[in-house]
């Protein structure tokens, strides 16, 4: 079959298409044949190595981390779906797979996709949408009135983010230039600050939560919008050892060194009375569904900036590291 194969570290060369075996699935997997996959930043900085400390794979292997398909085959033990089945999915963070014309996923990662859904708009939601998701229900624990600020709602995660959070009850603020103001209106955004002109720490006070989606200089202004004692919870700042390595059975050596670097963000967060947290999101099929629901009552709409052939995929790559999607860029496969 034909995948985007991740060779080595390095530049847009080190990732190539190639010939490479079917995979079958194992015990407790599905093998999905693949109508398309999204893109995320996680994806060139895998290829960069930026976090392969985390996630550890093993090269080469095809890379692509979430897909919308339809189930050709089930492994021993594969009790929740069924050949034919139209599924998307989240996959493995160190098996990834997604770029490819076939996946296994065990199917605890994997959902039956939205009916109303072509394959492209739902392979766009499982990343982004369970981040946001995550991050908005177990970690903001967001209620009706909470008054949140979003930063970069234009992009894969905040064109989501902003959608659930006006579902969970938030008033809603966020940052995009000009070119995303009106989409992120669209979404629900009650108020937007165009993060071009205007610093956030001068124009914004008396937040009560923030998902941050920007980090550096971002975040830094965050917490200084935020009211006494709120809770921050970034996704794209430096990890928290503890939120991000407790899955991994990280060992000891690692833990400090991610202490020791996101120590910066932590003092500057007391120094502001702030809650930081960073959060790693996770694979999961229960989510998922709920992602699903969610769709077909007409609450959440996936937002597909683009899509190209599987063959155009370093095409798509370009795009997606100018850093100025609105929503997903997405690959699909005939
Ligand atoms: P995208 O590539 O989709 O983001 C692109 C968007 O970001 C564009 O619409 C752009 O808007 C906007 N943008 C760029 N810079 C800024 C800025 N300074 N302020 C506000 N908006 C800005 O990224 P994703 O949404 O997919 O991901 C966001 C970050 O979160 C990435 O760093 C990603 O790696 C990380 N991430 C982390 C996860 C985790 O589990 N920890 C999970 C998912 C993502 P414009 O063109 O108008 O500038």
């Amino acid at each position: 079959m034909l995948a985007y194969v991740l060779t080595r570290y390095g530049g847009a060369d080190a990732m190539e298409l190639q010939d490479v075996p079917r995979p079958v699935a194992g015990p407790g997997e599905v093998l999905v044949r693949v109508f398309a996959a999204g893109l995320n930043p996680v994806d060139y900085k895998q290829r960069e190595g930026a976090v392969r400390v985390i996630t550890r794979p093993r090269l080469p292997l095809v890379a692509g981390s979430e897909l919308a398909g339809i189930v050709e085959a089930v492994g021993p033990g594969v009790t929740r779906f069924a050949t034919g089945d139209r599924v998307f999915a989240r996959v493995d963070k160190t098996l990834l797979g997604a770029f490819a014309e076939h996946a296994a996923v065990h199917e605890d990662f994997v959902a039956l996709m939205p009916r109303s859904l072509s394959y492209t708009e739902a392979a766009s939601l499982p990343l982004a949408g369970l981040t946001a998701l995550q991050a908005l229900r177990d970690e903001l624990e967001i209620k009706p009135g909470t008054k949140l600020f979003i930063s970069g709602g234009a992009g894969g995660v905040g064109t989501l983010a902003i959608q659930l959070a006006k579902y969970f009850g938030a008033e809603v603020t966020t940052t995009a230039s000009p070119r995303g103001e009106e989409l992120v209106r669209r979404l629900g955004a009650d108020a937007v600050v165009d993060y071009t002109k205007e610093n956030l720490a001068e124009v914004l006070h008396g937040f009560d939560a923030a998902l941050d989606l920007v980090g550096g200089e971002t975040l830094d202004q965050t917490f200084k919008i935020l009211k006494p004692g709120a809770k921050v919870v970034s996704i794209a700042g430096m990890p928290e050892p503890q939120t991000a390595l407790k899955d991994l059975a990280a060992p000891a050596w690692m833990t400090a060194l991610f202490w020791a670097i996101s120590l910066g963000i932590r003092s500057r967060a007391r120094e502001a009375n702030v809650r930081y947290r960073y959060l790693f999101m996770h694979p999961s099929g229960e989510d998922l569904k709920f992602l699903s629901r969610l769709v077909s009552e007409g609450k959440l709409e996936p937002v597909v900036d683009s899509s190209y052939p599987l063959e155009k995929i370093a095409d798509a790559f370009a795009a997606l590291e100018q850093g100025r999607a609105k929503g997903k860029i997405v690959v699909t496969m005939d």
